[in-house]
């Protein structure tokens, strides 16, 4: 395991920010952390890179506890913080050796040229920080995490703000670099978890309220909902005769239902022939992320 929290609890005053929460994340994995703004996301990414210290509770990363052993954990972990503070006035080049020089890398030059061609920032190397688009900073940001090729990846909404081009490479960026490393990846936007990750925990009022493969989560709440197709048109009033919950038109011969009866397709079976119809199609309906995110997370 690269990153296994237990029982982390964090206090601001009497504000609770994490109540309780236990994960663990896998070597190779690309885990989306996601949740509301609020949910306690940024707190449990500054306690994993030792930033602040939890109210009770432990966590370790590649199997070294964060507090023993916090210095050598910033030598395997990469972190790009939320706001992604960076020095406007340093130049591109001039900010990365520095950093490289901070992590006492033995050849800093020819570490910040790599780091320059891996985060695609050949274009605007000679520039001031502060002159750089937002995209760009993001990968100077993210440079930055990775000058010291860490094993372990934390980072805090690396896709906020930017346009949708830039989103495309930054997530290209990190779906690449994922390949090698364990990535652990804040986001309050349910789609950059479908685009990236493969594993996903939601957290909610600082709580976990899921934590499993994307394609498990979806599935699980939505076993109940089926859209069934048949050959001719069918009434509600006839569907309505059946073990249903809910039902929605979808056309004249398609309908979306909701019902957790064991033999549902039968009955729908049943129905079709009494009808004189056959069915079509009948699927299972694969919840959209964001419909997952939205009932879990709801006040
Ligand atoms: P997220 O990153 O998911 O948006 P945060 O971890 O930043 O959430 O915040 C979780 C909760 O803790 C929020 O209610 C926030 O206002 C509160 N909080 C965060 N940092 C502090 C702090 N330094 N002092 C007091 N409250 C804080
Ligand atoms: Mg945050």
């Amino acid at each position: 395991m690269s990153i296994v929290v237990k029982n982390i609890t964090k206090l601001y005053g009497k504000q609770k920010a994490l109540d309780n929460v236990s994960f663990s994340i896998q070597k190779g994995e690309i885990a989306g952390f996601l949740g509301p703004n609020g949910a306690g996301k940024s707190t449990m990414m500054k306690i994993l890179t030792g930033y602040i210290p939890p109210t009770s509770g432990s966590a370790e990363i590649n199997g070294m506890d964060i507090y023993e052993k916090s210095l050598e954990i910033k030598k395997q972990v990469g972190y790009l913080p939320e706001q992604n503070p960076l020095y406007y006035e340093m130049y591109v080049k001039e900010f990365l050796e520095f950093i490289a020089k901070l992590y006492g890398i033995k050849n800093p030059m020819q570490r910040v040229k790599e780091m320059i061609d891996i985060c695609g920032l050949q274009i605007e190397q000679h520039k001031k920080i502060g002159a750089l688009s937002k995209g760009y900073k993001q990968r100077v940001g993210l440079a930055q995490a990775l000058i010291h090729n860490p094993s372990v990846l934390i980072l805090d909404e690396p896709t906020s703000g930017l346009d949708p081009n830039q989103l495309e490479e930054i997530r290209s960026l990190i779906k690449q670099l994922g390949k090698d490393k364990t990535v652990m990846f804040s986001t309050h936007i349910m789609q950059e978890v479908e685009a990236i990750c493969n594993r996903v925990i939601i957290i909610h009022r600082g709580k976990i309220v899921a934590d499993d493969h994307i394609h498990n989560i979806k599935t699980t709440l939505s076993s109940s909902h089926i859209i069934v197709e048949f050959s001719v048109s069918i009434s509600k009033e006839k569907i309505s005769t059946l073990p249903v919950q809910n039902i929605e038109k979808l056309s004249d011969t398609k309908w979306k239902i909701e019902s957790s009866h064991p033999d549902i397709s039968k009955y729908l079976m049943e129905l079709a022939i009494q009808s004189n119809s056959t069915i079509v199609s009948l699927n299972k309906s694969e919840m959209k992320l964001e419909e997952v995110f939205k009932i879990l997370t709801q006040e």
